[in-house]
């Protein structure tokens, strides 16, 4: 069935604003002027490595039926558009994307694509052509590239967040929300809501001068409203919006069989053996191989995963696992989460004597020989031990939500 989409992106600098609160504000005009739009509005989360990200790469996007006042809805993005992106930012070139149709499988292609790998302006404009889309370019005009993902994003799974705009005189200052009242909302709501708080962390508060209180993320809209009620905002809230999306779904990682399979600035999900000790570098980054038949990779813990670290380190040579993330700068896999597989829990060390003591090596074809009672045996094959691991077979472990991208898909939400 035919419906009107909007997509908008890149509005946004890393000196203020936020292409969510844009959209809320089109919303209340278009509530004013008597638009609706069908569903919540979207939150799209596109490719993590995409270069000219501000933050978390995301585009918005509405659905609104043909029946609707379409040329006005158009009028009025238009208008927000202009008036408040964040023009003096090199990095700042809003795209507007105008829809009428249909949802096509090739656009559900292209949205996988900007979610999986990186997409040229120009690739965007043949696109937007090709399926009859108008587009808007403000300066470079690089928003249309997530715009139109914004808009062709299938949400098979989905989660929801509803986020709390600030008084603009308070924007660039420290946040102030009840602590506590978050602690007591997470005990209340969590699982349905999730990445509230870790420890001391307030995960649901942001550390950008952009127009957010807060950001709380969960399954369903409805616990939001409960949420929204028990978190004391110590400042105004000037505004709120709860957006649909594709956060938190690992909707950006690929399923691949090898390792070379696997290119930069994608995401994936790959098995292999652990080659070598986890080692932590200067800055406090931990680094290990992984490698299958085709290949080896260098996967990365980095210093803001913190104790999630102290998970990796007990890894060993020998353990199999598979490893969420992405490759980014540098080559190298940024982990976001391990399932173990199999445990390597066998060691090969030289035979225990009959009198207790471990035996030394005799030198090459001579076997071991017992520095305390002497006795020598020919075989030189070392033998097997059992060892205790702290890391369990099958389980996952996962980045702290400090340290999480907002695509990935937490352990809490997944059927294990
Ligand atoms: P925020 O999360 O605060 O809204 P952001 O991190 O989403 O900010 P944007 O300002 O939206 O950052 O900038 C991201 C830019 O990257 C946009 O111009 C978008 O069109 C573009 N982009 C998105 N996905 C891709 C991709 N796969 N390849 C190339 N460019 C992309």
């Amino acid at each position: 069935m035919d419906y009107f989409y909007i997509g908008i992106d890149d509005t946004d600098s890393p000196d203020g604003m936020c292409t969510t609160f844009l959209a809320s504000t089109i919303l209340n005009e278009f509530r004013e002027n008597g638009i609706q739009i069908i569903d919540f509005p979207r939150l799209i989360r596109l490719n993590p490595f995409a270069r000219f990200k501000t933050r978390g790469n995301g585009g918005v996007s509405f659905k609104l039926d043909l029946n609707q006042n379409i040329d006005l809805a158009k009028e009025i993005v238009l208008k927000y558009v202009s008036e408040l992106s964040m023009f003096d930012c090199d990095n700042t070139n809003p795209g507007v994307v105008f829809y009428k149709g249909e949802i096509t499988d090739e656009m559900v292609d292209y949205a996988f694509k900007a979610i999986y790998s990186i997409i040229s302006i120009e690739e965007a404009e043949l696109f937007a052509s090709k399926i009859g889309a108008e587009i808007h370019k403000f300066k470079k005009g690089r928003g249309i590239i997530g715009s139109i993902a914004a808009i062709s994003c299938p949400l098979e799974d989905f989660t929801y967040e509803l986020l709390a705009y600030r008084d603009p005189s308070r924007y660039g200052t420290e946040r102030h929300i009840d602590y506590d009242s978050v602690v007591k909302m997470d005990r209340e709501t969590f699982p349905e809501t999730f990445e509230n708080i870790d420890g001391k962390y307030l995960a649901i508060e942001p550390k950008t001068p952009c127009p957010v209180l807060y950001g709380i993320r969960s399954n369903s809209p409805e616990v939001l409203e409960t949420a929204r009620e028990i978190v004391i905002p110590n400042e105004t809230i000037v505004d709120s919006c709860i957006f649909k999306t594709n956060q938190h779904t690992d909707m950006h990682i690929q399923e691949v069989d090898k390792i070379s399979d696997m290119r930069q600035y994608s995401c994936y999900k790959v098995k292999g053996t652990v080659k070598d000790t986890p080692h932590i570098i200067e800055g406090g980054h931990m680094f290990f191989s992984l490698y299958d038949e085709s290949g080896e990779i260098e996967a990365a813990a980095y210093e803001p995963t913190k104790d999630f670290r102290k998970t990796v380190e007990k890894l060993r040579a020998g353990d199999k696992i598979e490893i969420y993330g992405g490759i980014g700068e540098q080559n190298t896999f940024n982990i976001e989460k391990f399932q173990v597989l199999h445990l390597n829990d066998t060691v090969l060390r030289n035979p225990i004597c009959e009198c207790g003591k471990r035996m030394t090596s005799a030198g090459k074809q001579k076997g071991f020989k017992c520095k305390r009672c002497g006795k020598k045996i020919e075989s030189s094959e070392k033998v097997p031990e059992k060892i205790e691991r702290t890391l369990e077979n099958g389980k996952f472990y996962e980045t702290p939500v400090s340290a999480r991208r907002h695509l990935a898909k937490p352990l809490i939400r997944m059927k294990l």
